[in-house]
């Protein structure tokens, strides 16, 4: 099969479109056929190298996908052929203490695609059959590519771990982000006034188009003293962080008393500086978060299937054009997913 392949760490260049095996199906796996691929934070630190789990080399970097169901192996009953997917990008081992309560991402032998195991950036991707997500008519390939990592990481955040109630107020970050973009929906959608962030005023526009009711450039102005003039000094309930060490301070202390910080990710890095007087004083909640389980990408899936909520795809590239779309994630020029269509 087709494949984007890399062999060293680095810049894009690093990305070469080669031949590479297909996978050999067991008696529970399903062989999809990638109609599209999104790109996550996750490929560059890997493709950069700056991520500990290193991957063996080389490697195929990638984690969500739509695609069709091209064939399956000798045990699975559910799928026949020729069904549109999205495939939930986790795998646990099924049966330690975490597992069993469903918090598969806590498994100590989780691993996603394009982490600690082959990436999706292929013509063709195996998965168990129980990882298979139905992809409604309505949902388009595109669309569907940018659902998995985004919406089941944004899903759980918002839902499961800060517990979003209606009324509340809740603070965005990076609005023209996947996880930004979802997040500000899902907090909408859970009854909560929005303020999105980004770092340049055209994603305002966006920002307020998902649902946010207020926005805040925070290179521009201090995010903190604004939240303060919007909430009238009360702070908000709840702060949606991934961007890390440049806004986590200003997160922490833009919290009401009793507030929850909720964290998937710390794109700006990972040393944030916490003032620990606040979390004790304040009652503060600081929560972690990484991806979810298969019922948060079903549920969100449902919602983006009704028109409740959308995904946010900025640009669409032929996988020949796969550097480029790193490089406006890497140079923060997107508003939303970059999504990479396959070869035929
Ligand atoms: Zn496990």
């Amino acid at each position: 099969m087709k494949a984007v392949v890399i062999h060293e760490h680095g810049d894009p260049e690093v990305l070469k479109e080669e031949e590479y095996p297909t996978p050999q199906l067991g008696p529970e796996d399903v062989l999809v056929k990638v109609k599209a691929c999104g790109v996550n934070q996750a490929d560059l630190m890997i493709r950069r190298g700056d991520v500990r789990m290193y991957p063996k080399l080389p490697h195929i970097l990638g984690s969500e996908i739509s695609g069709v169901v091209h064939s399956v192996g000798s045990a699975v009953t559910q799928w026949k052929g020729g069904e549109r997917v999205i495939v939930y990008p986790g795998f646990g081992c099924g049966h330690c203490e975490f597992c069993v309560k469903g918090h598969l991402y806590s498994c100590n032998t989780y691993k996603y695609f394009g982490t600690q195991m082959q990436g999706t950036y292929s013509e063709f991707v195996k998965a168990p059959w129980y990882n298979m997500v139905p992809l409604p008519e309505e949902v388009s390939f595109v669309e569907g590519a940018a659902i998995p990592m985004v919406m089941l990481t944004s899903w759980h955040m918002v839902v499961d771990q800060a517990n979003v109630r209606p009324g509340e107020i809740v603070l965005v970050h990076a609005a023209g982000s996947g996880i930004g973009s979802a997040s500000i929906q899902i907090a909408k959608l859970c009854g909560a006034t929005v303020i999105a962030t980004a770092g340049s005023d055209d994603k305002e526009e966006l920002a307020r188009s998902l649902g946010a009711s207020h926005f805040i450039n925070y290179r521009k102005t201090d995010f903190r003293e604004e939240v303060g003039k919007i909430t009238n000094k009360r702070g908000v309930d709840v702060v949606i962080e991934h961007t890390g060490e440049f806004t986590w301070d200003k997160s922490v202390r833009s919290l009401v008393k009793h507030g929850r910080l909720v964290v998937c990710g710390a794109t700006s890095g990972h040393n944030g500086y916490t003032d620990i007087r606040y979390v004790y004083y304040k009652h503060l909640n600081i929560i972690g978060s990484t991806l979810g389980t298969i019922e948060n990408l079903k549920h969100a899936l449902q919602y983006v299937a009704a028109g409740r909520i959308r995904t946010v795809v900025d640009r669409v590239y032929p996988i020949s054009e796969v550097r480029k779309a790193h490089e406006i994630m890497e140079a923060r020029q997107n508003k939303g997913k970059q999504v990479l269509q396959m070869w035929d």
